[in-house]
């Protein structure tokens, strides 16, 4: 064999999307795990633009929560983040994320890195199966929500358990608000970040739509 005859492997893209409001620890070790359990080239975080199922709720605005994403990742040679749900105009859904980056990366094998409780949600959307065609599904474990696998695509979906990291978004605002550190719960930077922006304070600017 020449060396023109081997074929080259397909790059391996995990794709993690969130609301990162703030990215932390449980975010990084998921994507980790990821990256090494199945081989991924690179992982890309994805903020969304306005979440569906979080559209009630306040969150952060979406450059705060892109930028703290970057903060987070940048240690990583093999971590990215990708603008393109936030630069997308309207509510953030899943299969316009992979539609997005499968024309962007047409070379590339895409993996959808996802919480039980995110997979839950993902199937039961209208269009589920054609997400299918576009990603393999990582479902990674997450203290305090059961996988319900019954009804999945087996060869589309794969489970991967992840070492214990009870730690939420939802909990981390929750310290901020009254007082109580995130320290080692998120990147120091990430810290730092939302007491120089005065991030989930309880009358702050930068926590308001
Ligand atoms: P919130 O509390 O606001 O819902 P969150 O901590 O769930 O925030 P998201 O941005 O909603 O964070 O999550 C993005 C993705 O990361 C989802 O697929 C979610 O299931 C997954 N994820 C979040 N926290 C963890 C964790 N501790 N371990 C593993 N996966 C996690
Ligand atoms: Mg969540």
């Amino acid at each position: 064999h020449s060396p023109s005859d081997v074929v080259p492997r397909r790059r391996r893209t995990g794709i993690m999307g969130g609301t990162f409001d703030p990215v932390h620890h449980g975010h990084l070790v998921a994507a980790s795990e990821a990256a090494s359990e199945f081989d991924l080239d690179e992982v890309v975080f994805v903020p969304t633009g306005t979440q569906p199922f979080k559209a009630a709720s306040r969150v952060a605005p979406a450059e705060h929560r892109y930028l703290m994403t970057v903060i987070a990742t940048a240690s990583n040679p093999d971590f990215t983040v990708s603008r393109v749900d936030i630069d997308r105009a309207g509510t953030t859904y899943t299969i316009d994320t992979l539609n997005d980056l499968a024309q962007q990366r047409p070379d590339e094998d895409l993996f959808f890195i996802t919480g039980a409780d995110a997979m839950n949600q993902i199937l039961s959307w209208k269009e589920s199966s054609r997400l299918f065609d576009l990603a393999h599904f990582i479902g990674v474990t997450r203290p305090g929500h059961e996988f319900d696998v019954g009804h999945l695509p087996d060869e589309r979906v794969s489970l991967l358990e992840v070492p214990a990291m009870a730690i939420s978004s939802t909990a981390c605002r929750e310290r901020v608000q009254t007082g109580r550190p995130v320290w080692y719960l998120v990147p120091d930077g990430v810290v730092q970040y939302i007491s120089k922006h005065q991030l989930y304070r309880p009358e702050s600017k930068g926590g308001a739509r």
